[in-house]
Order: C-alpha cells, then sequence, then structure tokens
C-alpha cells in the first residue's frame, strides 16, 4: 500500500519532460579498421563484426576482427617501438600522455555520448564519471612518468616491454586508460583489447592517439572477441598481461601463462558487502546502497551486491530503500534523467534473468518497482532479494546487474563472518557514525577496497585490486606503477 501510495506521488509531482542528449555532433565511422604500428589497417582475413546500441538492438558500426596474424602483426609493431619509447626521457613520454588527457577532455561529450550510445550506460555517468576519471588517469600518471625515481626511492626502474591487455565492456574507456597510462608512464608499449560490444570508445581513442603524435606502434588496439584476447595471451613474444573480466576466463589466462616468464595482473569479479549499522546516517546510507549497486546498471566488479543491515533498523532501511527505488528513472541512455539505463548485451540480460529465476526457485521473496521498461532493447528493472541466506546462490555468485541481495545480522562478528564468506575480496562499504567501528572493520574484512559512509567512489591515486578470487596486483596510485616496471 505505501509502495503504491509513493510511486503516484512521486510520478504526480515529477513528471519529467524528456531530455534527450544530442548525438549531432559525434562522429561515428561506418566501419572500424585495426589500430596497428599507428595507423589504421585492414584486418588480413577481412573479418567484421557489429557492434549495437543495446537500448534499441540496432547496430552502430562495422568492427575489424582481429585473427592470430594481425596481434602478430601489433606485437611485432609494439616491440619495434619498444626500442625508442623506452629510451626516451620520462620528461618525453609524459609530454604525450598530458596531450592525450587533454585531447580526451576536449572531446569529453563526444566520448561520454559514445559511450552510453556503444554500451547502454546512462549518459549522466559517463558525462560526468567514466569520461573525467579516464583524462584523469592519463594526467595522474602523466606526473608520474619524470618521477618514477621517487616512486622507487634507490632502484632504478626498468620497463617491462610490451604488455598486451584486455578490458571488459563495463567501463570501455575507463579500463583502457586504467591499462594504457601507466605501462606509457613507465616505458612500455601496448597491445590492447577492447570488449567485443563497447570497442568504440577505444578506437575514439586511437584517434587521439594518433592526432598526439605518440611514436607510432606504441599504443596499437586490436579489438575482436574472446578469441583476439586469447591470442594476445598466447603470444610468445608478449611480456606481461594485464586482464580485467571474469574470474572463469582469468583463471584460463592463469594457466596458460603457467611456466611462461609473462607477468600478470588480474582484476575480477566481486560480491561487495555493503554494511548498514543501526548508528548509521539512514538517508545517506539508503543513497548509498541506491548507488552501490544500481551504478552503471550493477555491471561493477566491486557492487555493493550483498547488503547486511543490522536488525534493530532493518524495517526502516528496507521501507526508505523500496520508496526510493520508486523514483529511480528506468530508460534511455541518453536521457538526461535516467538512473539505470540498459543492460549491455542480450547475453547479460539473459545471464541476470537466469540469477531471478534462481532467486525465486530457491525461495526468496523478490521486489521490483513499478516501472515501464522500453519494448526494444535490453532491459532488467532494479531488484531485491529478501528472506535470502549465506547458501543461496544469488548470495554467492556475481551476477552483475542490478539485483540486490539482502541479509540482516545482530553482531559485529557475525556481519564480519558472512561478509568474509564468499570467494571474492574486492570491495565492502561500512556505514555508521562511530569512527572506531569503521576502522575495526577495515581491518577485518577480507576486501581489496572499504569505503567509509561512501561507495562506488574512485579516484586514479588509490589503488584497486582484490584478494581470493577477485584477482593478483593492483591498478591505479603508486601500486599501479609496480606492475609496470622490473629491477636488475
Ligand atoms: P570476460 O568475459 O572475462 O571478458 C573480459 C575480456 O576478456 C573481454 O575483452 C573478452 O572479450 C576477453 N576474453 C574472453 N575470453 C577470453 C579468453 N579466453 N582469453 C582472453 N581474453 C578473453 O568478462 P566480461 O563479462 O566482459 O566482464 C565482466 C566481468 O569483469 C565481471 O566478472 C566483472 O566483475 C569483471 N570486472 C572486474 C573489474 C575489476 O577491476 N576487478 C572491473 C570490471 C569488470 P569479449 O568481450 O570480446 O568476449
Ligand atoms: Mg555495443
Amino acid at each position: 500500500m505505501h509502495k503504491k501510495a509513493d510511486s503516484e506521488m512521486f510520478k504526480a509531482l515529477w513528471a519529467y519532460d524528456k531530455a534527450a542528449e544530442s548525438t549531432d555532433h559525434i562522429q561515428i565511422k561506418k566501419k572500424y579498421e585495426l589500430f596497428i604500428d599507428g595507423k589504421f589497417v585492414k584486418p588480413i582475413k577481412g573479418a567484421y563484426f557489429d557492434t549495437v546500441n543495446p537500448s534499441n538492438n540496432e547496430k552502430i558500426a562495422s568492427v575489424a576482427e582481429g585473427s592470430s596474424e594481425d596481434v602478430d602483426k601489433a606485437v611485432k609493431a609494439a616491440r619495434k617501438a619498444f626500442k625508442g619509447w623506452s629510451k626516451l626521457s620520462g620528461r618525453e613520454r609524459g609530454k604525450y600522455i598530458y596531450r592525450i588527457a587533454r585531447l580526451i577532455q576536449e572531446r569529453a561529450t563526444e566520448f561520454a555520448v559514445i559511450e552510453s550510445l556503444d554500451g547502454g550506460k546512462p549518459i549522466r555517468e559517463s558525462k560526468g564519471i567514466d569520461i573525467p576519471l579516464a583524462a584523469n588517469h592519463f594526467f595522474y600518471y602523466a606526473g608520474w612518468a619524470d618521477k618514477l625515481s621517487y616512486a622507487f626511492p634507490n632502484r632504478t626502474p626498468k620497463p617491462i616491454g610490451v604488455a598486451g591487455q584486455i578490458i571488459p565492456w563495463n567501463f570501455p574507456l575507463l579500463m583502457a586508460a586504467w591499462k594504457i597510462a601507466p605501462a606509457l608512464a613507465t616505458g612500455n608499449t601496448v597491445v590492447l583489447k577492447p570488449a567485443e560490444t563497447t570497442p568504440l570508445t577505444a578506437l575514439k581513442l586511437a584517434e587521439i592517439i594518433e592526432e598526439s603524435g605518440l611514436p607510432k606502434g606504441v599504443v596499437n588496439i586490436v579489438t575482436g572477441a574472446g578469441e583476439t584476447g586469447a591470442e594476445i595471451v598466447n603470444h610468445p613474444d608478449i611480456d606481461k598481461i594485464a586482464f580485467t573480466g571474469s574470474t572463469n576466463v582469468g583463471k584460463y589466462i592463469q594457466k596458460a601463462i603457467a611456466g611462461t616468464s609473462k607477468k600478470l595482473t588480474l582484476e575480477l569479479g566481486g560480491k561487495g558487502a555493503n554494511i548498514i549499522f543501526e548508528d548509521a546516517a539512514i538517508d545517506q546510507a539508503v543513497e548509498g546502497i541506491i548507488n552501490a549497486i544500481f551504478f552503471n546498471q550493477g555491471h561493477v566488479c566491486c557492487a555493493g551486491s550483498r547488503l547486511f543491515v543490522q536488525e534493530s533498523v532493518a524495517d526502516v532501511v528496507i521501507q526508505k530503500l523500496k520508496s526510493r527505488m520508486e523514483t529511480l528513472m528506468v530508460g534511455s541512455p541518453l536521457d538526461k534523467n535516467t538512473d539505470i539505463g540498459a543492460i549491455n548485451s542480450k547475453k547479460q540480460l539473459q545471464t541476470i534473468e537466469d540469477y531471478i529465476k534462481i532467486g525465486l526457485n530457491e525461495g526468496c521473496e523478490i521486489y521490483q518497482p513499478t516501472c515501464d521498461l522500453p519494448k526494444k532493447g535490453y532491459w532488467c528493472p532494479p531488484t531485491l532479494f529478501l528472506n535470502v541466506s549465506q547458501s543461496h546462490r544469488i548470495v554467492q555468485e556475481e551476477i552483475f546487474g542490478p539485483v540486490l541481495a539482502i541479509q540482516t545480522f545482530r553482531t559485529i562478528d557475525e556481519v564480519i563472518e558472512k561478509a568474509n564468506n564468499t570467494p571474492y575480496g574486492l570491495s565492502a562499504g561500512v556505514w555508521t557514525q562511530t569512527g572506531s567501528k569503521l576502522f575495526y572493520l577495515t581491518q577485518k574484512l577480507n576486501a581489496g577496497i572499504v569505503w567509509g559512509n561512501t561507495f562506488n567512489k574512485f579516484d586514479p591515486t588509490s589503488p584497486f585490486g582484490g584478494y581470493k578470487e577477485s584477482g593478483i596486483g593492483r591498478e591505479g596510485g603508486l601500486h599501479g606503477l609496480k606492475s609496470y616496471v622490473k629491477f636488475d
């Protein structure tokens, strides 16, 4: 009853007009080639695939599919470029990286629109988060390029060589920045593969790289699907693999390079715990829960997908959460009012829907607000599951969608044990007004990132990475430089 009253009141008070972001100014080619040795070249086998807009399932462009021959060509270009690039002074390298950062800023709106078109995320997020953070990442590592002797005092860091980098579809440009910026700052060269469903902003980045005058072959971008990624992993002349993606593919990569001298960093999946204590500022915590699980449709490795609420405040938190969910706008990624955009692909929607069925079959109670989903494209309403326990699959496994599993707890020890009872260890959030409790939990939670009274906040200066099946190594900050250097 309460639910209906809230939603009706909200919709009566706030009937938003459509506010579509303009697409007039963006330039998208009909067909994209591979970016190898400083220029766009046709794939040797002549194969192309389509990238579609997941909000209407319409084709946006044809994109080249890199074969083993193309990967070999890219690795050879990167190897040749390494000779000069690794000898350039840090100051010179920094100049190019600053230039790339500034060019991203100059074309930020174009990048944001293309990111939302190709991947389905709300324009509010691509404009306000993805693109500025990507530029910041390049700025930050440009600053390190001539200061490596301060980063590693009394040691002489040397670049590793050619880095093979494979990234996922949830933060396409940002993940490319996380990979490319530290590699270039430390004097390495790169062969990068974007995800099959979201290659366009990486290809725009290639255009910017060309414009920046970066020596040819320093960055090569080879589009394709998983097979192209595997060709990079297995290429004998790659010195390092940096991978962000699922735990399953991470395990495959670890096996594939076992016994070789290739270095490896893995940023994998997660099942983050978001913990609300009874002394938390409840309204802020409710906003935090929304941001933790519905940001980017829940396609976030560090999403707060397991909510733990202290029993004494559970009723009020859940009631407020449901009311807040009634006000979330699900719809066109290009509308400036949209909170939740399209699910990235048909395949991902299928995975999410399968997990919703699993939750229902396991006897969990579902809650979804009333919302009209567009007819075309891939959509999932924000979803809560109540009456869940640790053994349920929707609590154990990563769903990678807007689906939250809610449990309650009574004591600190209980919630620490429950939060750590997962194969993952990437992120957690703690909401309390008591500083000592917050710091105690940051020590006890087995997670690479613990947010206090906030969630899903990112900064290039801050290291990011996981424990257990969430990965190996750290990206971002000073720690992110370490994965790209070696010492004699
Ligand atoms: P995925 O299937 O593992 O794909 C990631 C990348 O690897 C894509 O470019 C993919 O290509 C490629 N790939 C697939 N099979 C491969 C193989 N055998 N060898 C080499 N490369 C291969 O993951 P996803 O579904 O795209 O992304 C979602 C996952 O990424 C989630 O589990 C999420 O938690 C994780 N993630 C982690 C972080 C982090 O920082 N820890 C950040 C973001 C996402 P195609 O896409 O073209 O198939
Ligand atoms: Mg796409």
